[in-house]
């Protein structure tokens, strides 16, 4: 086995547990040793298909066993692995293919034909394993530093960019979040968010690979589907976005079903709402956060369980081998409670942008830190709190609002599902906030109404001037709101 990377894991794998199950999907149970003999058969496949050493794979399809299979095999080639978002448009797709080389694309079926006019050789990803496939062992040796993966970020703030992520970053983040989370052989771990995102691939499915867990994959985000896998799989831990831990709550089986297996829920991707936090501990389960971003890999800090009750709210420290910093503009140390720009160092972070020198030296501006484009600030004791995106926070009246913060409060109101703030021109304060609101269906508040509530919790420059209520908020498939949708559609108007 010459190979450092993640080409190299199902062998190990299979030697060291070859009975144990890798993957759950379906009806079907993938041992550790069938996954490795698959991912060689699919390995002889796609070097057939004329798949090289530095080539990019790309993969669109939901959730499936044929994801990791896929990828796996790509990375016994020593190629690079493309997981593409399968709600996008044709055009974006076709955007991606260009920019990423891919000559290959694996898809699910169900997207053959909006995939029929890409210039790349197809291959469907259900079509039967034989096991006369090849079962010769490939093993194209790579190094820590050759590219694994490019991961297009969520396109929360514009056009998704293509990461680049390292074997190395891959197996950094792997060890940072085994540092974090007791992951053991006996895990059960539901594999539930996306997982061309970072954090189910990364956080998850990979930690839980290298311990020889097993990987429960769902296909795609359903809370009944969720409750049913739990408790009949004994699910042990999950990674969930804010939307998706929202959701499992608001379920009428949360008070009765049997999550006595759970023994971790990590949230993150998007500010985690104190009430949230406080619902899952009410309950009895251990709900903790992590901060990140798909260029660290993703873990960038993260709060330990045995503090998530003292530290609510907060996403904890920096992750076992990276630093964080908070910066001021003149990238001095921001001092304790003052908010400024996180940036990060360590073997987690990605060496640039796919094929975009540009947007790799704006990130990469802070003197080789990367910048997160958040704002955040340490506590006394060292724990970070995110505050929102800097492009997301506005000045009103010369004070600082962070949207997620106005957010968090107005979403505690029991008559509101689902909140937005954006700031918005004002000849007064220069700007003012404007709420769009989702309400619970069937419940009623005013205007008024909520601006009482905020006003109760909140300094007035905080609260919002205008609500717009809303039927649902734009989102995207890590289940961000797309706030520049927001602004074009409801910034305009001065009042
Ligand atoms: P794009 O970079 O394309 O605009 P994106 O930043 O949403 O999209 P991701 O890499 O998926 O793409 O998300 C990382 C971002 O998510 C972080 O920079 C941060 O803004 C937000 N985030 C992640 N975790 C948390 C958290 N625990 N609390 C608050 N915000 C978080
Ligand atoms: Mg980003």
């Amino acid at each position: 086995m010459r190979n450092a990377g993640l080409g190299g894991w199902p062998a190990r794998r299979a030697l060291m547990s070859p009975d144990r199950t890798a993957f759950v999907f379906g009806d079907q149970a993938i041992t550790y040793a069938q996954a490795y003999e698959r991912t060689t058969g699919l390995a002889h496949r796609l070097r057939a298909a004329g798949v090289g050493p530095g080539d990019r794979v790309a993969y669109l399809g939901p959730n499936h066993l044929a994801f990791a299979e896929t990828m796996f095999a790509v990375h016994l080639l020593g190629a690079i692995f493309v997981p593409l978002n399968f709600r996008l448009a044709a055009p974006e797709l076709a955007y991606m293919i260009d920019h990423s080389g891919a000559g290959v694309l694996v898809h699910a079926p169900e997207h053959a034909a909006a995939v029929a006019s890409l210039p790349v050789t197809r291959i469907a990803a259900d079509a039967p394993h034989t096991s006369g496939e090849g079962a010769e062992p490939i093993d194209v040796p790579v190094t820590l530093d050759d590219p694994a993966l490019i991961l297009y970020t969520s396109g929360t703030t514009g056009r998704p960019k293509g990461a680049v992520l390292t074997h190395g970053n891959l197996v950094w983040n792997t060890f940072n979040l085994l540092a974090n989370v007791d992951v053991t052989s006996e895990e059960v771990t539901l594999v539930s968010a996306p997982l061309f995102h970072v954090a189910a691939l990364n956080q998850t499915l990979l930690p839980t690979f290298l311990k020889g867990g097993r990987s429960v994959i769902m296909p795609s985000w359903d809370v009944e589907r969720c409750y049913d896998l739990i408790t009949g799989h004994r699910v042990t831990w999950m990674f969930g976005v804010t939307t998706m831990f929202a959701g499992f709550a608001r379920s009428p089986r949360w008070p009765g079903a049997d999550l006595s297996s759970l023994r971790l829920l990590m949230a993150g991707g998007a500010p985690v709402p104190p009430w949230l936090i406080r619902a899952y501990q009410e309950r009895g389960l251990t709900f903790s956060q992590g901060y990140g971003m798909t260029e660290t890999a993703p873990g960038a800090t993260f709060l330990e369980p045995a503090m998530s009750a003292r530290k609510a709210g907060s996403a904890g420290v920096p992750v076992f081998f990276s630093r964080v910093r908070v910066a001021r503009p003149d990238l001095t140390d921001a001092a304790p409670g003052e908010p400024g720009e996180v940036l990060i160092h360590g073997p987690n972070v990605t060496p640039g942008y796919w094929n975009d020198p540009a947007a790799t030296r704006a990130a990469f501006g802070a003197g080789g830190w990367f910048r997160s484009g958040d704002i955040g600030a340490f506590d006394a004791d060292g724990h970070l709190h995110i505050m929102d995106r800097a492009k997301d926070m506005y000045i009103s009246g010369g004070e600082n609002v962070y949207p997620a913060e106005v957010e968090a409060v107005l979403t505690e109101h029991p008559a509101v599902a689902e909140a937005a703030v954006i700031g918005v021109p004002d000849d007064t304060w220069g700007e003012v906030g404007r709420a769009i609101v989702v309400l619970v269906p069937g419940a009623t508040a005013g205007a008024g109404e909520l601006v009482a509530f905020l006003r109760e919790r909140l300094a007035a420059y905080k609260v919002p001037r205008s609500f717009v209520w809303a039927g649902e908020l734009p989102r995207t498939s890590s289940g961000k709101i797309v706030k520049p949708e927001l602004r074009a559609a409801y910034a305009d108007g001065r009042e």
